[in-house]
Formats: C-alpha cells, structure tokens, sequence
C-alpha cells in the first residue's frame, strides 16, 4: 500500500480565513494535538508575515516533536530567509516557496515573464536547499496555468532540489476528473517526476475540494495538504477528516493508507473548533454533531440487526464516545488527573489543581460530568492568557414584567469596580455593564450559545467574536449559567484584546 502524507495547514492557510486568528499559545496547542493526530506536515505559519507569524513558527519549531515543521514564504530572498530562520530549531524542518505560474496571476499580479516566474522559482528553491533540505515548491493557481509551462517549471524545480512539488487549485476552480487529469499529465510529462513527491492542495470554493485530493491521490499524488474541520480563506480548504476517513474506509479502492491516529481526529476537531470560535455545522461529515446519529426507524432497526446495514466506519474510529459519564461530585483528585491522561492532557501541577477547583464546582451543580464538560474546563482554565479583567462578582435581575439590571463586579489589575447598568435582556444588560466598567472600545459582533452535553443542567458555552480596530478575537466561556458564561466569554475577548496591545 501507498503512503499517503498529510500535510496539515490549520496553523496557516486555516488561519486566513475571517475571524480565526490565533496567539502563537493557541497555535502551540494546537499543533501539539496535530503531533498527537500524527500529521506528516505541520505547515505552522508565514514567518514574514508579521513577528507573531514568525514566533508563532519558531516555538511550534522548538516544542513540537514528531512531524516537520514549515514555514512558507514567497520566492523571495527575504521570506526564505525569514522562514529558514524561524523553522532552523525544529528537529527536521521544511522551506515551502511558492510562486504563481497561471497568465492571469502572472501579467496581472506579478507583472512578471514566463522566464521571470522561472529564474524566481528556481533562484528560490536553490536558496532554500542552502538552508534546509526539505524544500517544497508549489505553484500557485497551477489548475489555472498552461500545462507545458508547468511542466516546465516542476522539473526545473525538481532539479533545483525541491522533494516535494505542491499542485495547488488555489481558487477552488478544478472539477474531479479534470484535476485527476492533471496530475496523470504532469506524472506522464514531467522527466525525474519521480524524485519528488507531487502533493496536492485545493480550496472548497464549489465545495469540491475533498474530492479533487481524492481524484488527485488515485492519479498518483503522495501528498494533500488539507485543515482541520475544513476551514481556510474563502470556503476553506479539503478537509483533513473527510480525506483520511475516505481513504481508511475506502483503503482497497485507494490501495493506499495515511499515517493518522484516527482516533485523535474528534478530539482535534473540537480543539479547533473550541480556539477559533468557528463552530462545526452539525451535518458535516465525520465531525459533526449528527454525524453517527441515525433518526430513521428503519436504519435504528437495521443497525440493532447489524451495525454495518448502516454504518461504514464507527464514531468510535474517529475517537467519538457518545457522552461517555466519566465522573461526579465524589471523584477525588486523583481520579480526575487520571481521567485528563487518558483525554490526552499533559498538565502541570499547578495547572492540574486549577482545572479540579473549577471540575469540583462544575460537579457540584450538575451531578454528571461528562468528557466533553472535562474538555471545556481544561480550555478554559488552563489554555488561557494573562487576564487584564478578572470576574469577581455577578447578579443580574429580570422578568416578564422587569427591566434587566446587572451589577458586575471586575478586577482590573488588582483593584475591584462595580458598576450597575439595564438593558434589553439580561445578557445585553451583563454586557453594557462590562462595557461601562472597562470602557471598551471594542464592537460585538457575534453572539453565540451552546449547550455541551444534554439537559438543562448542562454546561453552556458562549462564543462571542469582538471586533477592535479592524482586527477580530474570539472569546468563550462555559458555566452552568448561560449569562455568566456570557460575561466570561466577553471577558475573554476583552482579555486577548489586552494581551494583543500591550505587546
Ligand atoms: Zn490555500
């Protein structure tokens, strides 16, 4: 069977799309649970792109270990240069250079000759060989290029020194046959193809984007580059679940496998989905939240009979446990540490006991405790920032017949203020006073709630996505009590706000 590599780049291209920014400590977390999936590829960031692009790679470079780590830069000296520099302390590094070899991209953004794309793309694939040797070149909007010129340039790429030849559908305009075509063209014209292995990376615009890397692997591709949960710029990019799952159920069809943890691939779903606020629709393949859930009388009756009537791959192969009740009221300290291992946390001390005064108050308002609560605790209490504004106190008053007040209580570098204020609703009431308290400058301009686990018991969680001067975070929080899950989660974009100007 076929290796196929999977190239994951959540940390960069799914970065780009509206309102999923992450710190370079979010970034970390995740990529440490790509190396928990056991990504071949870690694409971390663009290092020239700003200096918390390039720290963000150089501490994903210097912590993270298991899959390589890349940094992507344009075919310009500067970017290589800047991207060498920041994945040099990675255990085996990658340069991935690009340069655009389409007419329209060419004359229209470049301004640049065929000849000049040509001495660009090789000037930089020989520079990057100098610093690492693991280069790969894409060539972007290929789908949209002339065949004999990309050809052209792959195997003058290929004899530069690039392992890895990138065939990108950049505007999500390929349709499956065709773009399976083109691979077989480029494998069929492309003299010492073989020295390099041919990845593919397309872009969801006519929502096609999983199904031309499928296309693309059967032609011969050894590599797709895809994102967790499918996000990216515009529609997003093929995602990670859909290709690996595809592959595994269909492995004899493909006559190929990829080396993921399956397993790992709900948890860093929810991860994902959990730090850039951009929420899983729930009938979306392998991930979402009706996934495995079968209504029909029929397929209940079938799957009692025979899961396999209806059921092609388990949600336990995608590491999905139906609320699993893990623990409650009574679970000591030590239970709870056990259960963070076995979830795949690595907790210090201090971190640990946070986690289990926030567990023991989860528990002792709702009597069961699921893995999903155990999750949203930890990524509230533990991967957070430094907090400019710490909630002290909250109340809040409404009715039928009653004008909502709230008074809110803050912390603000260690001096308490209250403040009282009205509003339409209770949680517009909590929020104008959190306004008036830190005189945010910043507009709302998403408000959302979820329940984790069923019952009006549950733990609800809110993510917000606030606006400031052009730029977007997210803020979330989860209690038992929707408003105070509200005010946490403005706080908490109101806290990434603080965090980002101060430095
Ligand atoms: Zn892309």
């Amino acid at each position: 069977m076929r290796k196929i590599r999977i190239f994951d780049t959540t940390l960069r291209d799914g970065e780009q799309c509206p309102g999923a920014s992450m710190n370079k400590e979010e970034k970390l977390t995740v990529a440490r649970q790509l190396a928990r999936l056991n990504v071949d590829i870690i694409e971390a960031g663009f290092p020239v792109a700003s200096q918390d692009d390039y720290e963000g790679v150089r501490l994903i470079a210097k912590e993270v270990r298991g899959p390589v780590i890349a940094g992507l830069a344009r075919a310009r000296k500067e970017d290589i240069e800047r991207a060498g520099e920041a994945v040099s302390v990675a255990e085996r590094s990658r340069i991935h250079t690009f340069i655009a070899t389409s007419e329209i991209h060419m004359q229209r953004k470049l301004r640049m000759s065929r000849d000049g794309v040509l001495e660009a793309a090789v000037a930089a694939v020989r520079l990057a060989r100098q610093l690492t040797d693991d280069v790969e070149f894409s060539a972007e909007d290929a789908s949209r290029s002339d065949i004999d010129f990309l050809c052209r340039v792959i195997e003058a790429v290929i004899n530069a020194g690039a392992s890895t030849v990138n065939i990108p559908d950049t505007v999500g305009y390929a349709l499956p046959g065709e773009f399976g075509e083109l691979i077989l063209q480029i494998f069929n014209r492309v003299p010492d193809i073989d020295k390099s292995v041919i990845s593919v990376h397309c872009h969801n615009d006519l929502g096609l984007a999983v199904a031309n890397s499928l296309s693309a692997v059967l032609a011969g591709a050894g590599q797709v580059e895809c994102t967790v949960n499918g996000i990216g710029e515009r529609a997003g990019n093929a995602s990670l679940e859909e290709v690996v799952m595809a592959i595994k159920t269909r492995g004899q069809f493909f006559n190929a496998d990829t080396g993921i943890n399956t397993q790992e691939i709900y948890k860093t779903s929810r991860l994902v989905s959990s730090i850039t606020g951009m929420v899983v629709q729930p009938n979306k393949a392998i991930v979402g939240a009706n996934a495995f859930a079968h209504e029909s009388g029929i397929h209940q009756d079938g799957l009692l009979k025979d899961k396999r009537t209806y059921e092609i791959m388990t949600p336990e192969s995608v590491g999905i446990q139906m609320h699993k009740l893990v623990l409650g009221k009574h679970s000591g300290r030590h239970a709870f540490k056990n259960k963070l291992e076995e979830l795949g946390y690595s907790l210090s001390d201090e971190e640990i006991n946070k986690a289990f005064d926030r567990f023991k108050h989860v528990a002792d308002q709702k009597k069961e405790v699921f893995e999903e609560d155990i999750e949203a605790i930890v990524s509230e209490e533990v991967y957070r920032i430094p907090e400019k504004y710490v909630l002290k106190y909250i109340y809040v008053e409404s009715g039928s017949d009653k004008t909502p007040v709230a008074t809110v209580e803050l912390e603000i570098d260690g001096k308490c203020v209250r403040e009282v204020s009205s509003g339409d609703g209770p949680v517009d009431a909590t929020y104008r006073t959190i306004k008036l308290i830190t005189s945010a400058s910043s507009h709302l301009r998403s408000y959302e709630v979820k329940a984790i686990t069923g019952g009006t018991d549950a733990l609800g969680e809110v993510t917000v996505r606030v606006d400031e001067g052009g730029r977007t975070v997210v803020g979330q929080g989860a209690d038992t009590d929707i408003i105070v899950a509200s005010a946490k989660a403005y706080l908490n974009a109101l806290n990434k706000l603080a965090y980002r100007n101060r430095r």
